[in-house]
């Protein structure tokens, strides 16, 4: 990996998915709503074993904006008018799923993400989690985690958490460089994330994840070397260290910040510092940007081939309903994907209203759902083995992907794949490139010259 060319990174630099699904987001159709996601959530409740559930609220709301950010958030400033009506909209969407989805589900994961889910005040943070609690039923091992920002959380906000039953913290640390934090107007010293993860420790938080960012601007070699230093030393069980998703037709505020961003072998250079770093501390690649100690589940998972990828990244709970609640919020349930409106007020006047604020989604052909599985196998395992698909499917997998693995062919020369008569295997220079390794297998990605719509793959 240390010896990959120019020539290969920008080769490969293009605009592809992150395949947190398939077809990815932007292919979804307008259009869809409130009884197309009942049709689908029926659907699944007559899976002949009860589908587990995990839960998603996205918490959109933050004090002050980072010019880097790429996700859906409203920047309010100190004021938290927003927060009491936003809760009581969540607390209506939970009872409109609680009439459409079986009781006998059981619930195993359950994730605040934003936005800033600390923003919201430990009371009203309790409201949600309880009334989830008494209209599902949680299975005893339920994994609960939660985005957490330390330039604002309160003492309180853990315990509550704590208390709730969240055992896994996750914290935006992006760069601890003092000249990158203030060009991405981020300030977060080392020792303000060091309190919070000696606090999450003490209160007993059984997983503290860490999601840093390169390409962001000034970032150089030496001080993102210094950044994963510091990390190691906090020792998170997991890491994400993510390619920074400029997306400034989406993003406006991204220009000001367009300047001396790291391109080509000089951004490379910046994860080679992470992926030497973290490894030479013990922590275990388990590839798309993602790390893990070697005990850690989804280190196990990978090793098992049981490990999985949603909207939220690597997970072990495969073969859940993945339910979304809140503006912009994502569904994926049965063989379907459903979307919340992403405007505040027409989300909330929906949901209060009695409906469900569903605007977009998609219900896949048997073609996307088995193209979903080759790409989903194929960033999880680190290997595709064509049997699986084909027991799994009934089809030839050489007839089938014929096209695709001709384009496999041109990457295999570049030595990003081994192809054999039965599988496909990632080399280790393959595994930073899987996003383009699996759009061959993507039937819907849009022409050469045809509009942007995803961020840069290395
Ligand atoms: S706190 Fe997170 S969601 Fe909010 S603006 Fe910053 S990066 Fe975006």
């Amino acid at each position: 990996m240390e010896n990959i060319s120019l020539d290969l990174l920008e080769k490969y630099d293009v605009q592809g998915p992150r395949y947190t699904s398939y077809p990815p987001a932007p292919f979804w159709k307008n259009g869809m709503g409130p009884k197309d996601y009942e049709t689908l959530l029926e659907k699944s409740n007559k899976a002949p074993a009860p589908r587990p559930l995990s839960f998603y609220f996205h918490l959109p709301f933050c004090e002050k904006l980072c010019l880097f950010c790429a996700c859906t958030s409203i920047i309010t400033g100190p004021n938290h008018t927003f927060e009491d009506p936003y809760t009581e909209a969540l607390l209506k969407e939970i009872e409109w799923l609680r009439e459409r989805v079986s009781r006998n589900r059981p619930v195993v994961q359950v994730h605040l993400g934003g936005g800033t889910p600390n923003y919201f005040s430990p009371e009203n943070l309790e409201r949600l989690i309880s009334a989830l609690r008494n209209k599902f039923q949680f299975a005893p091992d339920v994994e609960m985690g939660v985005e957490l920002d330390p330039r604002t959380i309160k003492k309180s906000h853990l315990s509550t958490l704590k208390k709730l039953g969240f055992n896994r913290m996750s914290m935006g640390v992006q760069d601890f460089d003092p000249a990158v934090q203030k060009r991405i107007r981020r300030i977060q010293p080392r020792e303000m994330v060091g309190d919070l993860v000696e606090d999450a420790r003490n209160k007993g938080f059984a997983s503290i994840n860490f999601d840093l960012i390169y390409g962001l601007p000034g970032q150089t070699p030496e001080s993102f070397g210094k950044t994963i230093r510091d990390v190691v030393e906090m020792n998170p069980d997991r890491l994400a260290v993510y390619s920074y998703a400029f997306v400034p037709w989406m993003k406006k505020y991204q220009e000001k910040i367009k300047e001396h961003q790291p391109a080509g072998r000089q951004k490379f250079e910046l994860f080679l510092q992470a992926l030497r770093g973290l490894t030479q501390a013990g922590y275990e690649y388990i590839g798309m940007d993602h790390f893990s100690r070697p005990g850690d589940e989804l280190t196990r998972a990978r090793a098992n081939r049981t490990l999985w990828r949603n909207f939220q990244g690597y997970t072990t709970k495969a073969g859940t309903d993945l339910i979304g609640l809140g503006l912009s919020a994502i569904s994926q349930v049965a063989d379907g994907f459903m979307q919340n409106d992403r405007q505040l007020y027409s989300y909330q006047k929906s949901v209060l209203s009695g409906t469900s604020a569903t605007v977009r989604g998609y219900v896949c052909s048997t073609d996307d759902v088995i193209r979903a599985r080759v790409i989903q196998n194929l960033m999880c395992h680190a290997v595709l083995i064509k049997s699986d698909i084909e027991t799994e499917f009934g089809l030839t997998f050489d007839a089938y992907f014929a096209e695709a693995l001709s384009k496999l062919k041109e990457m295999e020369k570049d030595g990003l794949v081994n192809l054999s008569a039965g599988e496909i295997r990632p080399t280790s220079t393959g595994r930073v490139f899987l996003r383009n390794l699996a759009m061959p297998f993507d039937a819907h990605l849009p022409k050469p010259g045809e509009k942007k719509v995803f961020s840069r793959t290395v």
